[in-house]
């Protein structure tokens, strides 16, 4: 009965993780959502917006005063001297409907889409539900080599989660539509050099794609190297979609608010999907996203501290805890090498670390294709509270006697 287009791929195993972890009562170390709240002033600038009167549709493609505010941050944090907020802003319902309403405005089925795995899971069934093809482009460690993973220790990070070009050469061809960037990178913490985007971007001018750029977690960046937008790069600005959102960045991510920068033809295409996707992300939301935006820089110079420190106070309880961890260069997730603990699958893994000491992770396959490459992982997310990850982090630490149990 169902149509073959929700046929190709699963249920999303970070929400169905959710959804167990939360029947167990575990902490939640899976899905990507901070246990704290928005800035004070955010939240307030929000319940000002409901008894305002701002509770009615917006305009489809954002209110003016938050695509103003994109505008003048994608001109300065981003380096795109040209982004009108009439032309070029469309926000959406989430960077995860801007993903969606992206691949409906630019890809055909049959089309192939490039995609780096281990990628974040809503990326191939996007591709999927437009009919393309994913061609997937594997992030290897020298001493990780997907199913091979063995507990590997630490890992400077530089030497991490590359590609080979030759791999990223032969995934393009003349079906190739766009390919995917997300950096800084879910699962794996990856921060793409400026090298890497550059041959990225070479690739797109030579067989004429797209560049899909999911910078979600760009102010999470805990490298000495700035955020490298390849809308940036020469040549990229009329072949690229950036997309962003306030989730990662304001803690806010129940609130469904994201965006999409592009050159004015592609965002004709993205809005008109983007109208009947959802008509407009919620409107007093967007009224306190604006003034999200206008926060002082101390503010988002802030956030990669933050980061920096939950993840030293989360990494150590993982090694003693007898996993194999390649320190984040940024975003808010480890992947963890659990096969110096444990014989299972992923799947199993997870399902155990649950319900025997409650905590929940993500299974590594679940970013795999195929799943196999992933067998040996699990991602763990620390954009938590200092005490849940303390408590976290001892739970963890008796793994391994309670799976001997
Ligand atoms: N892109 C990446 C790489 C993510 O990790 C996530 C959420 O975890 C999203 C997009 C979803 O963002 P949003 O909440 O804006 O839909």
């Amino acid at each position: 009965m169902l149509a073959s287009r929700v046929q190709h791929f699963s249920e999303s195993v970070i929400r169905e993780t959710s959804r167990i972890a939360q029947r167990y009562g575990a902490i939640n170390l899976g899905q990507g959502m901070p246990d704290f709240d928005p800035p004070e002033e955010v939240k307030e600038a929000a319940c000002r917006a409901i008894r305002d009167g701002f509770n009615q549709y917006a305009v489809t493609w954002g209110i003016a005063p938050l695509r103003q505010a994109i505008a003048t941050k994608m001109r300065s944090f981003n380096g795109l001297p040209w982004v009108d907020p009439d032309e070029h802003v469309t926000v959406c319902c989430g960077a995860t409907e801007c993903m969606m309403a992206t691949m409906l405005a630019l890809v055909d089925p049959g089309d192939e889409v490039v995609i780096f795995q281990p990628f974040y899971e809503n990326y191939g069934p996007d591709a999927k539900l437009t009919g393309a093809t994913p061609k997937w482009v594997t992030l290897r460690t020298p001493a990780w080599s997907g199913c091979d993973a063995r507990a590997s220790g630490r890992q400077a990070a530089s030497d991490t989660w590359s590609f080979d070009p030759d791999e990223l050469r032969a995934a393009f061809s003349s079906k190739t539509k766009a390919v995917i960037i997300n950096t800084p990178n879910n699962p794996t913490g990856k921060v793409f050099t400026r090298a890497e985007l550059e041959a990225i971007a070479g690739l797109c001018r030579e067989f004429d794609a797209v560049a899909i750029s999911d910078e979600i977690y760009e102010y999470v960046n805990f490298t000495d190297r700035p955020h490298v937008s390849i809308a940036a790069l020469p040549g990229m600005a009329d072949r690229t979609v950036t997309i962003s959102g306030l989730s990662k960045t304001f803690s806010a991510t129940g609130w469904r608010l994201g965006y999409c920068v592009a050159p004015a033809a592609i965002t004709a295409g993205i809005r008109k999907a983007h109208d009947f996707l959802t008509v407009g992300a919620p409107h007093p939301l967007q009224v306190a996203g604006a003034a999200a935006l206008g926060l002082p820089p101390s503010y988002f110079d802030g956030l990669r501290e933050h980061y920096r420190h939950r993840r030293d106070l989360f990494l150590p309880y993982l090694e003693r805890a007898g996993f194999g961890v390649q320190p984040p260069d940024g975003a808010y997730y480890v992947m963890a090498d659990f096969s110096g603990l444990s014989a299972l699958d992923d799947t199993s893994f997870v399902r155990r670390m649950i319900e025997t000491v409650g905590v929940a992770g993500v299974p590594g396959s679940s970013f795999h294709d195929p799943k196999e490459l992933g067998r040996k992982l699990v991602r763990f997310m620390f954009a938590k509270r200092d005490e849940t990850l303390h408590t976290a982090g001892e739970r963890l630490l008796g793994l391994r006697e309670r799976l001997a149990g």
